[in-house]
């Protein structure tokens, strides 16, 4: 999955006490910051095996850390306790930390049984990837969700939020339609990375046109 991880994000920004949509946004896809910065060092590995999914040509055949529930949690606890010490926010920071935790749950739908529970088999994954005419309509349709419970809740800028749909829409297109990668090099993870660090900024751009009182990272200006 790649836009929808977004989702629960754009879901949890409405919630009263939240972090801010950005941290959201960050927290949404860290599992997947780390998995594309651990790539390069070897400490996880995906190699190209044309065919293995309808939908992705990648293997993901060791991912014991960043794509295990018990690393996930790891990882999810860990974030939550940075947001704890920026903001001394614990309603936010347990929001923050469920968002990372959401991530396995949402590559498990999509993902050939490629994660596990805690680092060894059994390797598991529903694999919609092998079912685009429910995988492409899920994604769509689970982002599209989230934006809508912001939008709702947080009435950002029109403008700001078509502009910012329809960079995640190319993003996705590209991800689906666009040329596979041909090998897994340097370029790919950094490519990623470039690609979620400006969905970020665009959340962090978006969020700022909302009618909220600026706190910074301390939401309790939120409540009510
Ligand atoms: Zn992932």
């Amino acid at each position: 999955m790649f836009i929808g991880h977004w989702a629960p994000a754009f879901a949890a920004a409405a919630l009263q006490r939240a972090p801010r949509l950005p941290v959201l946004v960050l927290a949404a896809q860290v599992v997947d910051w780390l998995f594309f910065a651990l790539l390069p060092l070897g400490i996880e590995r995906m190699r190209v095996v044309p065919g293995i999914s309808a939908m992705n040509p990648m293997d993901l055949y060791h991912l014991p850390y960043t794509h295990s529930l018990l690393g996930g949690a790891a990882i999810g606890v860990l974030f939550a306790l940075a947001c704890l010490g920026f903001t001394g926010n614990r309603r936010g920071a347990l929001i923050a930390g469920l968002v990372v935790l959401s991530h396995w749950a949402l590559d498990w739908l999509v993902h050939v049984p490629d994660l596990t529970l805690a680092g060894s088999p059994p390797k598991l994954g529903l694999g919609l990837w092998n079912r685009p005419a429910i995988a492409i309509p899920l994604e769509l349709g689970v982002i599209g969700a989230g934006l809508w419970l912001y939008t709702r809740a947080m009435r950002p800028s029109a403008m700001r939020l078509a502009v910012f749909a329809l960079v995640l829409l190319a993003f996705q297109l590209v991800n689906w339609f666009g040329p596979p990668p041909q090998a897994v090099t340097l370029s790919l993870s950094l490519t990623a990375l470039a690609a979620f660090g400006l969905v970020t900024l665009l959340a962090w751009w978006l969020d700022t046109s909302t009618n909220l009182p600026r706190a910074g990272l301390a939401i309790d200006a939120r409540r009510g």
